[in-house]
């Protein structure tokens, strides 16, 4: 690499907390950390997103990983964290790296001023030659915030820096077409399009929580934006650099060629479903053609609780996505302005307003490379007919 970059490195809880003894792999973390330094020293910027804490923090609570609810998680969370940021403080010392932590939920990537506010807090520290450490701030998610997994939440801090590269560190070298176990099974060094691999990508590991899956998810995100993904095995020596260099075997996901602007890709890629909009045929088309946003009289229903300013997803009949924008309206606005024609919008909610539920500057269609989500089910749209 000749160029200075920006890397994002995220490295799963089997490869930083010990199986057997949970305690933290000081081997691993310190391959990482002069790793690290390297690349700092050649004028690199790196971010790191770190899991284990809840990993190690089990221990403390006394629940074995197999057995553990969501609450169990959460709390071993806010007991392992410090004891990871601790190990991580010890190696980069070492190093002279000052590091930060910095702790997420979904709500710093989905609502946009507090993703502008992270972003700013992140380039400040990287302007400061400080290595933010990211993980998502467990202990506080519910399920509805809950991002769940650190592969899509680096994924969203490689888009949100504009990372040339982002590396997930992992137990194993790469992706294979099925699972790996399986006889036959074939490593793929290259991905161009991850929705040709979905299929062959379940199972996870033991102790964290993301899989192939989310990879390939995570993987998608950062192509979008323009930064090449890649998912390689976590050794201890030189583990980033080997990788980026092409030293050793890995999958790479290529950055696609004509990267979406930063405000679609914070349209398009999502890491939870706040609500959606189903419209009607006439509304589906008038989209796909690029020419009007998505006006009352064009719905059919509606699905979730959302607020004035949460990206929904837009479903036409059939149930296929197709796209996703920034809605003006609560969705308890939403079901008052039903069939309300344009004149009447204003008396309904008691204020002046027009009657876009999503304007044409704020909904962005799903292109080739954007994986879909599916509809809610029948049971949860409130239907508007
Ligand atoms: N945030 C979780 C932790 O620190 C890990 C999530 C994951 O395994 O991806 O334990």
């Amino acid at each position: 690499m000749s160029k200075n970059k920006r890397i994002v490195i995220k490295v799963g809880s089997g490869l930083v907390v010990s199986e057997e003894t949970r305690a933290p792999r000081f081997a691993f973390l310190h391959g990482l950390m002069a790793d690290i330094a390297e690349l700092r020293a050649k004028g690199h910027e790196v971010v790191l997103t770190s899991s284990g804490a809840a990993a190690i923090g089990l221990d403390m609570i006394g629940i074995e990983p197999a057995d553990a609810g969501l609450q169990d998680k959460q709390a071993a969370a806010a007991c392992g964290q410090p004891l990871i940021i601790n190990a991580y403080k010890q190696v980069a010392l070492e190093f002279g790296i000052g590091i930060a932590q910095v702790l997420l939920t979904s709500e710093e990537m989905e609502n946009r001023r507090r993703y502008l506010n992270t972003k700013n807090t992140i380039e400040r520290l990287l302007k400061n030659g400080i290595l933010p450490i990211v993980n998502e701030n467990d202990t506080v998610t519910t399920k509805e915030i809950r991002v769940g997994d650190n592969d899509r939440l680096a994924a969203k801090v490689a888009q949100m820096i504009h990372a040339e590269e982002f590396v997930m560190l992992t137990d194993i070298d790469g992706l294979y077409d099925r699972p790996p176990h399986e006889p036959g099974a074939r490593f793929v060094p290259e991905v161009t399009d991850v929705a040709d691999f979905l299929d062959a990508t379940t199972g996870k590991g033991l102790l964290g929580s993301g899989g192939m899956l989310t990879k390939m998810q995570a993987a998608n995100m950062a192509q979008n934006a323009g930064a090449s993904a890649r998912i390689a095995e976590g050794i201890i020596e030189a583990p980033i650099s080997s990788v980026l260099s092409g030293r050793r075997r890995h999958t790479h996901c290529l950055a696609h060629g004509d990267p979406q602007s930063a405000w679609r890709v914070w349209l398009t890629d999502r890491l939870q479903m706040a609500g959606s909009v189903t419209v009607t045929a006439a509304a589906a088309a008038g989209l796909r053609a690029g020419t009007q946003g998505i006006g009352t009289a064009d719905l059919v229903a509606t699905s979730g609780e959302y607020q004035k300013g949460d990206v929904l997803h837009v479903y036409d009949e059939q149930g296929t996505e197709i796209g996703r924008g920034l809605t003006n309206f609560s969705s308890n606005e939403t079901m008052l302005l039903v069939r309300c024609s344009e004149e009447e919008v204003s008396d309904v909610l008691g204020y002046d307003s027009h009657s876009d539920i999503i304007a044409d500057r704020d909904f962005a269609l799903l292109g080739e490379h954007n994986l879909s989500w599916d509809r809610p089910a029948e049971s949860e749209l409130a239907s508007m007919g």
